[in-house]
């Protein structure tokens, strides 16, 4: 009896595609017959967990397993028909899904967000990106390359540009990425040159073809002659690079940047994966963001509250001098224009608010203590109905009346 698929990757059946991917890459290394020579069980685990894969990250096979089970996508014979996994050491297609799983570890592997421009361009949104490219026709394509960017509420305030160290895979420089030290290829053995991998099912519903990419040369029909030493063959290797980062005014903790081509390189010349810079907002000490507003919290003294001042106050772009007019009530907002977030589209900027409140003081002198009794005796100070200390408070008085 066949086990499940979810249960074979270990995930639930409402898990998105990442989660699936994820959950296959880890099962992957973890069984993959470079990592476990001569070990039967890891090798039936290693085909039972591509197998599961295959069939789980892909919609509409995804929907008739779903709907059908194993006979609808016409996967009994799948396993037998197998074997091409873990071929010779180093398998190219084996590598790949290996480095991809090491990415992954470091924050790699973000779907990519199609239909974005070339170079430096803004994808902003929550959500993760939409379909992957197709095969690029020389090479596997590189993997995603996630890296979070922290940022404070200045910089975010009028956009800056940042240069990042960033560690990926990049094209080896001894055999110009090619993974061969000639760069001579000959027809993969697996697949005769053709890249794919059929294999033919009979089911209950009738016989299914599966066409896959070849496992041994990852459906590029070609594998390399005489191994490159320096990155065992597959034309990338782990490098640092510097990369600058433009961010605009206005982004918000979770937005992020897609940087085309700037993500890890692909084996054997494969096309680039993106950069995705991923922004994350620090907390300011003094403001609290409000959209593209910024909030500030001030305290004065009760004296000031009602016979108005002038107060220096700190603003992102400095401090500014601010007047509080008199008889200002508690918890009023005083806008300062300007001095906010730069809005995301459009050059103008928020505002901030200064929100007053009364400064209550604990320890007081016993001067201070008389001068504020004495003050207790003024007709205006107290609200109407609390003025005289020694009768009966406004609402004392209305519970008499209604009791
Ligand atoms: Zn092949
Ligand atoms: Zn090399």
């Amino acid at each position: 009896m066949k086990r499940d698929y979810y249960e074979v990757l270990g995930v639930s059946r409402t898990s998105t595609k990442d989660e699936i991917k994820k959950a296959y890459r880890k099962l992957a290394l973890q069984y993959h017959p470079d990592k476990n020579p001569d070990n039967k069980d890891a090798e039936e685990h290693f085909k039972e967990v591509n197998e599961a894969y295959e069939v789980l990250s892909n919609d509409d096979k995804r929907r008739r397993y779903d709907q059908l089970g194993h006979a609808g996508v016409g996967s009994s014979a799948a396993s037998s028909g197998g074997g091409h996994y873990g071929g010779g050491p180093g398998g190219a297609a084996d590598f790949s899904d290996i480095f991809s799983a090491f990415n992954d570890m470091f924050g790699g592997g973000r779907g990519r967000s199609g239909g974005a421009p070339f170079g430096f361009e803004e994808v902003f949104g929550g959500s993760g990106g939409g379909g992957r490219r197709g095969r690029a026709s020389a090479g596997i394509p590189g993997t995603d390359l996630k890296i979070r960017l922290k940022l404070t509420l200045e910089e975010i305030a009028k956009g800056v540009e940042k240069t990042l160290k960033i560690k990926k895979q990049v094209a080896c420089k001894e055999c110009n990425g090619t993974g061969s030290k000639s760069g001579a290829t000959d027809n993969c053995q697996t697949c005769h040159g053709t890249g794919e991998v059929r294999q033919a099912s009979k089911t209950m519903f009738g016989q299914f073809v599966n066409i896959t990419a070849c496992p041994t040369c990852g459906g590029e029909g070609r594998v390399i002659k005489d191994r490159c030493t320096s990155c065992y063959g597959e034309g990338i290797k782990q490098g640092e690079v510097t990369v600058k980062v433009t961010v605009p005014a206005g982004v918000q903790d979770g937005n992020y940047l897609t940087l085309r081509g700037q993500g890890n390189a692909g084996p054997r010349g494969g096309a680039p994966g993106d950069l995705i810079v991923v922004i994350e907002e620090k907390p300011h000490d003094l403001f609290i963001r409000e959209g593209d507003d910024v909030i500030y919290n001030l305290a004065i003294s009760f004296p000031d509250l009602v016979l108005g001042t002038k107060i220096e106050v700190p603003t992102l772009d400095g401090s500014v001098k601010l007047t509080i007019p008199p008889s200002t009530q508690p918890e009023t907002r005083l806008r300062i224009a300007g001095h906010g977030i730069g809005h995301l589209r459009g050059s103008s900027r928020g505002d901030q608010y200064v929100k007053v409140n009364v400064f209550v003081p604990k320890d007081l002198s016993h001067q201070d203590k008389e001068m504020l009794k004495e003050m207790k005796k003024s007709s205006t100070i107290s609200p109407a109905g609390h003025h005289d200390n020694n009768s009966k408070s406004f609402f004392e008085k209305a519970r008499d009346i209604f009791s």
